[in-house]
Parts: C-alpha cells; structure tokens; sequence
C-alpha cells in the first residue's frame, strides 16, 4: 500500500527539511503497517530556497517528489496538483509549518482501517492567533453554514487523510474557484473528525493577511452558496411594496388634502437610498458573473514549471 503525503509550500526553505523530519518519526508505524511513502512537495512558485531544499531532500532519499509551479497560484491550485499526482492508495494533505502534526497519522490511519473513507481534523482552540481573526473566523463559518448547504465545520483544517476513491471524487470537481473544505464537505463519504489543539507555526511566517482571508472567505461564500443572489431578489421585492405602499399614499394625500409634491430633501434620501441598494444588487450579481466568467474560460488551474 502507497501513502502519498502532499505538502503545498510557498516559501517556506526553513520548513521543507524540519516537515520531512517530523514525518520520518512515524517510520516504525509506516513500516509496521507495511506502508510506503511518496512526499510530493508541491512549490507553490516560491521565490526564496524551497525548490533548493526540495532537491537536496531528494538526493538523499527518492520517495520525495517536487511539483513546481511556475509563479505563486494559491494553496487551492497547490492542494489540486498534489491530489493530481498522487499515485498512493491513500492521500494526506499537510502543510509545511507543522501546523498539521504528523504525529496524528498513526491515529487517524487507524480510524480508515475501521471503514471511514476520509479521516479530517479540526483544531479546537485558536491559541496563538489574533483575537480578531479569531473573531472573524468563527462569524465566517456561523455565517457559511446559514448560507450553504454543504456542511463546513468551524476550525477544520485542510490536514485530511482518505482513501483513493475520495481522492478521485475530488478530482472530479474541475472548477477553477476551489475552496477545499467546502469541496470535501460536498464529496461526502464516512469522515470521521479527530480533533487537536492548535499549533502554532514553527519557522517563516504565514502567508495570510487578513485582507486575503476576507477575499477568500467570499469566494467560499459565493463558491458554495446562492443565498446573497436570492437576498438581492429579496431586497428587490421589498423595494417594490415600499414603493406601492408610497404611491397609495402619495395619490391619496393629493386627492384629498394637499400639494403632494413638496420635501424635495426626502426625495433625496430614497433616491440615493434606493440607488445604492441597486448597485449593492448589481454587485452581487456582478461577483457570480466574474466567478462564472473565470469558469467558462476555463483556464488550467496551474502550471508545472519542473516536475520530480
Ligand atoms: N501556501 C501555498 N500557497 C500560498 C499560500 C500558502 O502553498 O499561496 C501553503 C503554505 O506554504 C503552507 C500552507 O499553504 O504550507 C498554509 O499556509 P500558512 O501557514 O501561511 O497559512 P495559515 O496556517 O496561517 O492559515
Ligand atoms: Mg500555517
């Protein structure tokens, strides 16, 4: 049996040696369980040592593999490759800062030899990161499962061991908007959830700024979730009836009483209200446009610089 252990690493020359030896702790579980091994480092078009480190790494033992991209396309196109070429009958995806602990494989291994298909984990506290990541993480997952279908579980992370036929069901989902977690909740299958303190990552720094996990975090929306489509609707059926009810009155006042026609300031206010709430509309549906314009295009998701 092959296990393929995919790393995606942008940057990240000081860990690539450190992973691989925090990995090769498990080797008496590896050998025990006759387990063989391929590392597929897939570098995520860094700029600084890590194809370097990589190579090195291979020279000395030939189960490690490199992908190399050839300029920086996100963890997601990262996580796709590995996936892609992967030969192991099963598959574990880790990051490089050992955030994700090998030391859990042995545990979650045993969990897939009892019949789950894919074993994930999530971590339990937020220790060590900023309080208002924190903070916006967990209303981002609150708010995603409100919205979405698929079920995303709050602190999970992307560290997941399966088995090949879960492997194959995610590569059936091409699309070029990739948001893992949302995609390994949609395949399905028998999860079982292990769970771990959090860990705080050993060299470089991370590679996400809160701006990006914002983006990101919309992406996942809009990649799983129709519901800001049917609030515009929504907003625009309200719109309507204010706008009856308005006129009912406006008609009724000038029959009766009146001159209708005076306070030209409150005309004012519904118009720029009502205009911003259609450009509010318009850029929601603006959003879906551009992701499904992406889509259509149908560009690869990465491309392969040197391969190892
Ligand atoms: N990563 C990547 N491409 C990117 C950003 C990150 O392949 O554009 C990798 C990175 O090298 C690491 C993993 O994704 O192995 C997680 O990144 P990071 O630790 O920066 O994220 P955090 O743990 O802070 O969420
Ligand atoms: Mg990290």
């Amino acid at each position: 049996m092959l296990l393929s252990v995919i790393v995606p690493c942008y940057n990240e020359e000081e860990n690539v040696r450190c992973f691989y030896d925090e990995l090769m702790r498990n080797s008496d579980f590896f050998r025990e369980k006759k387990l063989d091994i391929e590392i597929i480092y897939v570098d995520d078009g860094s700029d600084d040592g890590t194809v370097r480190e990589v190579k090195k790494l291979r020279e000395s033992d030939d189960r490690v593999r490199l992908i190399s991209f050839s300029r920086n396309f996100g963890k997601e196109s990262a996580i796709y490759a590995g996936f892609k070429n992967s030969k192991g009958d099963y598959a574990v995806m880790m990051d490089a800062d050992l955030q994700d602990p090998p030391s859990l494989l042995p545990e979650m291994f045993s969990y897939i030899e009892e019949g789950y298909d894919s074993v994930a984990t999530r971590r339990v506290s937020r220790k060590g990161e900023p309080v208002i990541r924190s903070f916006f993480a967990r209303r981002f997952y609150k708010l995603m499962n409100k919205v979405s279908k698929t079920d995303i579980v709050d602190g999970a992370r992307d560290y997941r061991l399966m088995t090949r036929q879960v492997v194959d069901a995610i590569l059936t989902l091409g699309e070029y908007n990739r948001f893992s977690k949302g995609i390994f909740g949609w395949v399905g299958f028998k999860t079982k959830w292990v769970e771990f303190e959090n860990v705080e990552r050993t060299k470089g720094e991370t590679k996400w700024s809160f701006w990006g996990l914002f983006l990101y975090s919309l992406e996942g929306i809009i990649a799983f979730s129709t519901a800001p489509l049917a609030i515009a609707s929504l907003l625009g059926v309200l719109f309507c009836v204010l706008a009856f009810v308005l006129i009912i009155f406006i008609l009724v006042r000038s029959f009766f009483w009146e001159d209708p026609t005076s306070g030209w300031q409150s005309m004012v206010c519904i118009i720029s209200l009502v205009s911003g709430v259609q450009l509010l509309c318009l850029g929601i549906l603006g959003e879906y446009l551009s992701k499904t314009y992406l889509e259509v295009k149908n560009r690869p998701k990465y491309i392969v610089k040197e391969e190892l």
